[in-house]
């Protein structure tokens, strides 16, 4: 069980985020949600949260792409147990016409936002003798794909962040992993589908096996409740030697 322990999962107002999330507070963490809007809809999923979980949970506002305010939803919340790196954008483009403000946007909020989250959360965990840093990464921290420079550039800096922070606290109860997901069906990936239908003149099966899982042997997505549960096993005392490594939530795609 995961009460007692708080939990800040940065970019958790949708997807990945918001089902990791859910399952830590399912598992009883006290959970912070974060983004860099502030909507009443925002505030009403942490207490949606709270409600359904029994658990203390709050949204605070924090923009990843801008280090102060990274270190700030740390400070704000208080307290940091355990720490999910989560938020992340996407950009595709042929390297000589990456858009440098694509470039710098991909690079601050995938990847520098851990750099400054992990500096600010790792005084509280010593502080409390216990903590646990979990990086979403992706197979793109382990393998690339063409037009994806600076998404997979981010990607492979967190995995080698990873690694260090895990020497780092190596003698401490705390551990630092990367989580590696292939494709995950967010409501993102599914809003994608329809137009994907139309342009393959496919059937939703098909294109989903056939287009989207081309490079997922399982021919299946992830889901964001197997992340979750990924997530909370990583931070479950099972997982106390596991640190400085990645586990991929891929369906086969890094062993091809
Ligand atoms: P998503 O777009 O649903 O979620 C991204 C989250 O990040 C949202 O909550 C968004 O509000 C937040 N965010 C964006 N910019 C932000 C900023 N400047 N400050 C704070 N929050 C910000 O996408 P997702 O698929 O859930 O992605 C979550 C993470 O998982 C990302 O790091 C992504 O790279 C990674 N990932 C996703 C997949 C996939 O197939 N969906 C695969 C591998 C890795």
């Amino acid at each position: 069980s995961l009460s007692g322990k708080t939990a800040i999962v940065t970019g958790s107002n949708s997807g990945i985020g918001l089902g990791v999330a859910r399952e830590m507070a399912r598992a009883g963490a006290e959970v912070i949600l974060n983004s860099f809007t502030n909507r009443d809809e925002d505030h009403a999923l942490a207490a949606e949260i709270s409600k359904e979980f029994g658990v203390p949970a709050r949204y605070i506002q924090a923009d990843m792409s801008k280090g102060a305010e990274c270190r700030a939803l740390i400070e704000t919340a208080g307290g940091c147990d355990i720490l999910v790196n989560n938020a992340g954008i996407q950009h595709v483009a042929p390297i000589d016409e990456f858009p440098v403000d694509k470039w710098d946007a991909i690079i601050a909020i995938n990847m520098n936002s851990a750099f400054h989250t992990t500096a600010a959360a790792l005084p509280y965990m010593r502080k409390r003798g216990w903590g646990r840093v979990i990086n979403i990464a992706s197979a793109h921290g382990l393998t690339a794909s063409p037009f994806k420079a600076a998404y997979v550039a981010a990607k492979h800096g967190v995995v080698g962040m990873t690694k260090t922070v895990a020497l780092e606290t190596a003698e401490e109860p705390i551990t630092c992993n990367a989580i590696c997901p292939g494709y995950v069906l967010t409501p993102l990936v599914e809003a994608q589908i329809p137009d994907t239908m139309e342009k393959y003149n496919m059937g939703r099966e098909e294109v989903i096996k056939k287009v989207m899982l081309e490079r997922q042997p399982s021919r299946e997505f992830a889901t964001v409740e197997q992340l979750g549960g990924t997530v909370c096993f990583l931070a479950s005392d099972a997982a106390a030697q596991i640190t400085g490594t990645t586990i991929s939530v891929d369906g086969g795609w890094t062993a091809l």
